[in-house]
């Protein structure tokens, strides 16, 4: 007589083929034995070798990208980084859509947020440690504001 719990872990692995390379790997499941044959069919499946090498460029892309905004290589494990990386991409759209959506009463007001947004950019630059970027990984439209008018506030033009 089986152990009901060997019966149960040999129905846990499947044999799934990676997408990119076609190499096949095991994966663990645990819906119904009937759900498991359509995830092993229908999911896209990516073996870890083929994660990791689109997560390396997917980095590579965004970092690239930042760049040319003045952003530097971000420093810690591959994993943080990537993740960083990814953060730091939603922080500067969340930055470009606020400056996008202000409008100003007179030039000099243009100016001083003009100025503010510099500031407020630079200081950003500054942070290379992919831990900073995932501590602010909640930082909204509003917190971003609230700081661009402190900053604005002690500018003098
Ligand atoms: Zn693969």
């Amino acid at each position: 007589m089986k152990h009901p719990h060997n019966l149960m872990k040999e129905s846990y692995n499947y044999n799934v083929k990676c997408r990119t390379c076609r190499s096949l790997f095991q994966v663990q499941l645990f819906e119904s034995h009937e759900k498991n044959l359509f995830l092993v069919d229908k999911k896209d499946w990516y073996c870890e070798t083929c994660k990791k090498e689109y997560f390396s460029q997917q980095t590579k892309k965004l970092t690239e990208e930042h760049e040319v905004l003045g952003f530097q290589d971000l420093e810690g494990s591959p994993k943080s980084v990537s993740w960083a990386v990814k953060i730091r991409g939603e922080l500067i759209n969340k930055v470009n859509y606020l400056r996008q959506s202000l409008t100003f009463e007179n030039n000099d007001e243009k100016v001083l947020s003009e100025k503010a947004f510099a500031v407020f950019l630079a200081e950003w630059q500054k942070e290379t440690d992919a831990k900073w970027w995932i501590d602010h990984r909640k930082m909204t439209v509003r917190d971003i504001s609230k700081k661009i008018h402190e900053l604005s506030e002690t500018i003098q033009i």
